[in-house]
């Protein structure tokens, strides 16, 4: 068995991408920028916040970043996208989610300019993606095709099951994978026999949000197994995956931390440098 070793593989993406950034740099005179936007005081969310600003600091990107507090009316929020749209500075925006609840995401969302709407969300850069002609990949999905590749594993012809639809991992890596000839089987809350669907992955994703819900006998002999989740389990961070069992017999596995998390920041660099180019 092998651990994917997503925190190595981001790391080489960020040197990359901090050499390039710096050539334009002194080819343009621009500086690539990103605007985060928080909106309430979740925990989790700030600490993203604060790494994709560290990060962004780290490659040589400007970081713009908003904090708003959780009573922050939907026409606040709208008229800060709109300035941000505007902004020739900032080529990159991003709102965390979740939104408190008096805030309709979904208007949120496609009023981010779509060049500049480096999460992939905003419904034509969704419809892009389904039709093969993504201007932006989801990160974390696109950070899992990235893996696999820098793995070398297999995505052609190969049986891959994704435990989990969400708009955010489950549907859009279905979307990567088909694009890459895999045969995709997505699985939710809803499925009969999961544990069936699950036997039959070569590639098993798994995106859930439940500490340790992939077991071994969900997962056959030499499956690649890849742990999207991220749970708080007795104050340690665990993934979706038992991973000292599955471990033993999977032939690769992302581990909790250290796998696909570190390559969603990673992606998201990748494509506010995109936006960047785009708009030279
Ligand atoms: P979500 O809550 O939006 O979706 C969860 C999905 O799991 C749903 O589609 C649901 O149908 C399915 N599900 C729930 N219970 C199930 C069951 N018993 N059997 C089968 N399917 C079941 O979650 P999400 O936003 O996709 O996130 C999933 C996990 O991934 C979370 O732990 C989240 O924190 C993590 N995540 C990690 C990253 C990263 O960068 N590593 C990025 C996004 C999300």
């Amino acid at each position: 068995m092998s651990i994917i070793d997503g925190k190595k593989v981001a790391s080489h993406i960020k040197d990359k991408l901090a050499a390039e950034v710096k050539i334009l740099k002194t080819k343009t005179g621009k500086t690539p920028g990103l605007a985060v936007v928080l909106v309430g005081d979740d925990p989790a969310s700030a600490v993203y916040v604060k790494n994709k600003n560290k990060t962004c600091t780290n490659i040589g990107f400007q970081s713009f970043e908003h904090i708003l507090s959780e009573n922050t009316s939907e026409d606040k929020l709208l008229n800060l996208i709109n300035d941000l749209n505007n902004d020739d500075q900032v080529n990159g925006i991003l709102v965390q989610l979740p939104l408190p609840s008096h805030i309709s995401s979904k208007k949120i969302l496609v009023a981010i300019n779509p060049q500049k709407d480096v999460d992939g969300f905003h419904l034509e850069n969704v419809g892009r993606l389904v039709t093969g002609n993504a201007l932006f990949k989801p990160c974390t999905p696109a950070g899992i095709i990235k893996l696999l590749d820098e793995y070398k594993i297999e995505i052609e012809g190969k049986n891959a099951v994704i435990i989990g639809r969400s708009n955010i991992v489950g549907k859009p890596v279905s979307f990567l994978l088909l694009e890459r000839n895999a045969t995709v089987t997505i699985c939710h809350s809803r499925t009969k026999d999961l544990s069936s669907l699950s036997r039959s992955a070569d590639i098993l994703i798994a995106a859930i949000g439940k500490p340790n819900f992939v077991t071994p006998d969900m997962v056959k002999n030499n499956a690649v197994v890849i742990d999207v989740g991220i749970n708080r389990l007795d104050g340690k961070l665990v993934g979706d995956v038992d991973f000292a069992s599955v471990s033993k017999q999977a032939s690769f596995i992302t581990p909790v931390p250290g796998g696909v998390g570190p390559m969603t920041i990673a992606m998201l660099m990748e494509n506010t440098f995109q936006a960047f180019k785009n708009s030279l």
